[in-house]
């Protein structure tokens, strides 16, 4: 089936009958290296990658890269291969510090042309004269400064003669347009802090807004996708490009999207970092994070963050998905992939008394979804685990699994029958003495491997089995929609108990395990292992449970 064209792609389409020129497409991804990725940045990558796959365009990875405050070479890195782990390439990795020069040159191209000031007053004082949306603001004590005097201050600017906070550069336009963001916004601050990349070379530092459709024209990008925020700085961004645009140039083209929410969760780098310093997470690639590499460590595949962007649509219109969704993809992914095995979380032990081999070697289907999966051995004996929950001595009239005087089947071996409970001093259950029916395996195509009982049980062989850590997670936020509080509050709405950790076992294969190898646990989920899994010992973090068991 085809896919319906979202609206970007219809404002492409419509440029090109125009006569645009395809070769002059051009996107960017435009990430601030100041914190990891996370889902809602999956969107706009998605968006952007496929949108020049689609039409055979470049695409530039370019880091807005103009706060030394915040930005740090490891979110660089982080970023670069998150992208990578998405199986999207870009064709160039541009920064836009690298246009530093170009775009200081241009702002002093400005104060010539008298289109931007000096103001000598601190932030608070230009923040009093900004108006209101109903109310113009007020002009600066220096907008009228000759443009001598500013040139020569903005010199000192750049030289590291003012301290921080003395002086800003700022944009002539309006103070009372309707539009805030046009009243004489700010481009240029002196930050004392070495940058990332450019370390010490620079004492001024060129705002966001200044920077980012400069850099869209320096690189000729021609669609530059933002997200809905942005709308009201289209103003700003197309008086900007009027003051360098070459009449033969590509001239930007601003367009903006719906940034994607996610019920129950924040897409706030600054939030997420609030997680992170706060050691409430164990990092930013925790399996509860909302990060791409959370989500990776937790076991979602890019197939399944791709399937759920692009499911979610690209919208003109602000909205909230369920996270119920993305746990959606992400199971009709694994289940495609997943060779199920079978793991005991919470073990009770088994016993056949009438069961005389040794062990036993059985042979197991990997995954019936897949017909190249193929199959594997799993060991049989007489002791055995079985999840705790899965018997019961005295059971109610609904329960169909274990009980005693009644059978089971256990997945891909045999019937077996419940006698006689094994109790310690307190009264716990530490074994249940079963008999089985030796000729009900299953797949012998005997009548008796033909006998309907009401359960089927997932099991593991004791001597045969490897002790597992399992880690299952809850949401981080007990309310739905945590973005709508500040980090201040977040206390109100955590989840205390978003970790669970259980001791189990599983089959030996397991012990074969990569880091990031997901399987079916069967009838409990889909896990993977965890990063860290089987430097001391096997860890496996649930991904998803088999089926969609939220409320909606
Ligand atoms: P944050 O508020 O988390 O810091 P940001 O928008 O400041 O996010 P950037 O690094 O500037 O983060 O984002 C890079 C690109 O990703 C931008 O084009 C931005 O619009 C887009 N983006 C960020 N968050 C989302 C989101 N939730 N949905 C869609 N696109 C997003
Ligand atoms: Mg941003």
């Amino acid at each position: 089936m085809k896919k319906a064209k979202n609206f970007i792609e219809h404002i492409i389409d419509e440029d090109l009958r125009n006569g645009f020129d395809k070769n002059k497409l051009r996107f960017r991804f435009p990430p601030e290296p100041n914190g990891y990725l996370h889902i809602g940045h999956v969107k706009a990558i998605v968006l952007n990658f496929e949108l020049a796959k689609k039409y055979s365009a470049k695409i530039n990875l370019r880091f807005d890269d103009t706060n030394p405050e915040r930005e740090e070479q490891k979110y660089i890195d982080a970023i670069k291969s998150d992208i990578k782990w998405l199986n999207y390439k870009w064709d160039n990795e541009l920064y836009a510090s690298d246009y530093f020069q170009t775009l200081h040159d241009w702002a002093v191209n400005l104060i010539e042309n008298d289109k931007a000031y000096v103001d000598s007053q601190n932030s608070e004082k230009i923040a009093s004269q900004k108006g209101t949306p109903t109310e113009p603001g007020l002009n600066s004590p220096f907008r009228d400064r000759p443009i001598e005097e500013s040139l020569a201050m903005f010199k000192k600017m750049t030289i590291g003669h003012y301290k921080q906070g003395e002086n800003v550069l700022r944009a002539k336009i309006d103070m009372s347009s309707p539009n805030m963001l046009m009243r004489d916004p700010v481009i240029y601050r002196v930050i004392n802090k070495p940058h990332p990349r450019t370390k010490d070379k620079w004492i001024v530092y060129p705002m966001y807004d200044w920077t980012h459709g400069e850099s869209d024209y320096i690189e000729q990008i021609s669609h530059s996708l933002c997200t809905l925020e942005f709308k009201p700085h289209r103003e700003l961004y197309d008086w900007f490009l009027d003051q360098v645009v070459d009449s033969n140039k590509i001239r930007p083209k601003q367009r903006e999207f719906a940034r994607l929410n996610l019920s129950h969760t924040i897409t706030s780098k600054r939030k997420l970092l609030f997680l992170v310093e706060n050691n409430i997470v164990d990092g930013w690639d925790d399996p509860r994070m909302p990060t791409i590499s959370g989500l990776r460590r937790r076991g979602y595949s890019p197939n399944s963050l791709k399937k759920f962007v692009e499911t979610a649509g690209v919208a003109k219109r602000e909205n909230i998905i369920e996270m119920s969704l993305l746990e959606f993809c992400v199971r009709e992914d694994l289940n495609k992939k997943c060779n199920r095995l079978m793991v005991v979380q919470d073990p009770i032990k088994i016993f056949l008394t009438n069961y005389e081999k040794l062990e036993e070697k059985l042979i197991l289907e990997n995954n019936p979804e897949s017909s190249t999966a193929g199959s594997r051995d799993v060991m049989f004996s007489k002791n055995l685990y079985i999840e705790r929950d899965d018997f019961m001595e005295n059971p109610t009239k609904k329960f169909f699994r274990l009980s005693l005087e009644n059978e089971v089947r256990l997945k891909g071996a045999y019937i077996i029958k419940a006698n006689k409970v094994i109790k310690d001093p307190q009264g716990n259950i530490t074994e249940v003495h079963c008999t089985y029916d030796p000729k009900s395996k299953s797949g012998s195509g005997s009548p008796e491997s033909q006998r309907k009982v009401k359960a089927t049980l997932h099991w593991v062989s004791q001597p045969h089995s490897v002790p597992i850590e399992i880690r299952e997670y809850e949401r981080l936020f007990n309310h739905p929609s945590p973005a709508d509080f500040d980090t201040a509050e977040f206390d109100k709405i955590l989840n205390k108990d978003s970790i669970k950790k259980f001791n189990g076992f599983g089959e030996k294969v397991l012990e074969k395990s990569n880091a990031g190898e997901s399987f079916q646990f069967q009838r409990k989920g889909y896990y993977v292992a965890d990063t860290n899994s089987n430097k001391n010992g096997l860890v496996f973090n649930k991904t998803v449970s088999l089926r969609d068991n939220y409320k909606k």
